[in-house]
């Protein structure tokens, strides 16, 4: 299996640079069928959310490449709820190299996601927005704990 991934504009303007091709491996093929919108931290942090009466809207796109999880139009907060391998959370994070025949391809990626991560987070920002980013194991741990560090 041969994934091909969508490169981001800056990238894709360079007409010379070559599309990138992942070797399959165990662990990729894992990881490609993990979804990225409506994932288990963001139902339970929605459904905590909820239960305080809160009220939000769902992946609103706020600027090109700034659609923040979860917004509190009323509050003016954008929320991430942010996955821990993908974002490299400090605890669950990969600390060490990759390795395998992908290993510069996974590292350009996780450097791009952060890159991303920090541009999303100030372009909501520049827009008058109080940006809340929540990790993954945060809300898997208590979501009602979660919840309360968004409005709170
Ligand atoms: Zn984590």
């Amino acid at each position: 299996m041969i994934v091909y991934l969508p490169m981001l504009p800056e990238v894709r303007q360079h007409r010379n640079v070559p599309r990138e091709v992942w070797t399959s491996t165990r662990v990729g093929r894992h990881l490609a069928g993990r979804r990225k919108v409506n994932t288990k931290p963001e139902l339970l942090l929605r459904r905590a959310l909820h239960a305080r009466g809160v009220r939000f809207r769902l992946h609103r796109q706020l600027a090109d490449r700034c659609t923040p999880d979860i917004v509190l139009p009323g509050r003016g907060l954008a929320v991430f709820v942010d996955g821990c391998w993908w974002h490299s959370c400090p605890v669950h994070g990969r600390k060490t190299p990759f390795t395998g025949p992908n290993a510069a391809l996974w590292e350009a990626k996780m450097v791009r996601n952060r890159e991303r991560d920090a541009y999303a987070t100030e372009m909501a920002e520049s827009l008058g927005w109080t940006v809340v980013r929540v990790w993954e194991c945060e809300v898997m741990a208590d979501p009602q704990a979660a919840a309360r560090r968004v409005v709170e």
